[in-house]
């Protein structure tokens, strides 16, 4: 089959021709119908500092994001079967360690990531643990199920609770308006945020203006400074700032600036990922405010899921989260797949199996 294979401890991949892996035990074979490209994607791609210390062991096959046919099941498998469609859980656990065993399997202690340390995607056919290959509900297509984890992540970005009322009725922040942060700005609206706010850098011309199609109230300038940025959310809220703010940038001042405009008693869930170590002001940022802090990996197994299947039978929905892919292409350009995203002149890029 052909694969996009990362073989050497340097820039770029290529696709190759491997052999076809085989369902074993509790293993499930899928046949890519759409892959999207995700930041660490792109990161791999490049061998940043990043990759250079993540990625264990090489030859890969990298990529995650998928929507797929089952196409074999192996011994002992159950609640997938033949032509079923389905997208990948990333997180693959272990399921006997201590957090696997008290409802917290999205952190085991042995966690994998598809396509980091094990073989992804990027491929014409992929083997997922059963548990990780989820059926896709009706009327979801494939680009739009190959969007299915990061979409996960928005929403427990969103919903760190599993449940609506964390951000019913309240005013929110979102600051970062890629992919992620877009999914949760339309996430948001849909179980009845009173108002959303996102920031994002006025530069970033697609990104901040999908942020309107999303929904959002606001889309601030990230660029207008701190101070700025805290009272035109305190104005919009009464004076009270937000009750709620998502950082999904992975930039620390906009980290600093989520905790300087939260209300107090407010909730900050932090999906962002920072290059180097932060410093805060902990006593005024969280303590005095009595804040509550989520750290955001992954999705919960599964709840989250199924908060993500009942946002995805509206079609309005569907439509919306749909439209955050702004090139599709083939698998064959999948360098230039990954100009779109590192220039951030694309929101998401899905790639065609057309090798
Ligand atoms: P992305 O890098 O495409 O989006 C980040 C956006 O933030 C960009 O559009 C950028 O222009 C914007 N931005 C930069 N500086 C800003 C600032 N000061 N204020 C507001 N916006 C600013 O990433 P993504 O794929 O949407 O992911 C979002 C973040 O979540 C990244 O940091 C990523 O590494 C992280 N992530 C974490 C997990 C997890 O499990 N914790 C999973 C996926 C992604
Ligand atoms: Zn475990």
């Amino acid at each position: 089959m052909h694969a996009v294979v990362k073989r050497y401890r340097q820039p770029g991949a290529r696709i190759e021709d491997v052999e076809r892996p085989v369902a074993g035990k509790g293993e499930v074979l899928v046949e890519t119908l759409m892959s999207s490209i995700c930041g660490t994607d792109v990161h791999i791609w490049d061998w940043n500092h990043w990759a250079q210390k993540r990625v264990k062991s090489l030859p890969i096959i990298f990529g995650h994001e998928l929507c797929g046919r089952v196409v074999d099941v192996g011994e002992g498998v159950k609640s997938v079967k033949e032509g079923n469609i389905v997208s990948a859980e990333t997180h693959i656990v272990d399921g006997t360690c201590y957090q696997c065993r008290t409802d917290r399997m999205h952190i085991c202690k042995n966690l994998k990531i598809l396509g980091v340390d094990t073989d992804g995607v990027f491929a014409e056919y992929v083997l997922l643990p059963e548990r990780n290959a989820r059926k896709v509900p009706a009327g979801v297509k494939p680009h739009l199920g190959s969007l299915l984890e990061p979409l996960g992540n928005a929403t427990f970005t969103v919903m760190p609770n599993d449940c609506v009322s964390d951000v019913k009725g309240k005013n929110v922040v979102v600051t970062g308006g890629g992919p992620i942060g877009l999914m949760a700005v339309a996430i948001l609206k849909a179980v009845g945020a009173r108002q959303v706010i996102m920031s994002e850098l006025a530069s970033e011309k697609v990104r901040s203006a999908l942020g309107y199609k999303m929904g959002a109230d606001m889309v601030l300038d990230a660029g207008m400074g701190t101070e700025a940025l805290v009272e035109t959310v305190k104005d919009a809220t009464d004076g009270n700032g937000a009750d709620v703010c998502l950082e999904m940038s992975g930039a620390a001042v906009a980290l600093k600036q989520c905790f300087d405009m939260l209300t107090p008693g407010g909730r900050i869930s932090i999906l962002g990922l920072y290059n180097d170590t932060v410093t805060l002001d902990v006593n005024n940022a969280i303590t005095f405010k009595s804040a509550t802090v989520f750290g955001i990996t992954g999705r919960r197994m599964f709840q989250t899921w199924d908060q993500m299947y009942l946002l995805l039978k509206k079609p309005a929905f569907r439509e919306k989260i749909a439209s955050i892919i702004s090139h599709s292409i083939p698998i064959r350009d999948i360098e230039e797949g990954m100009r779109l995203i590192r220039t951030k002149e694309a929101a998401k890029v899905s790639l065609r199996p057309e090798w």
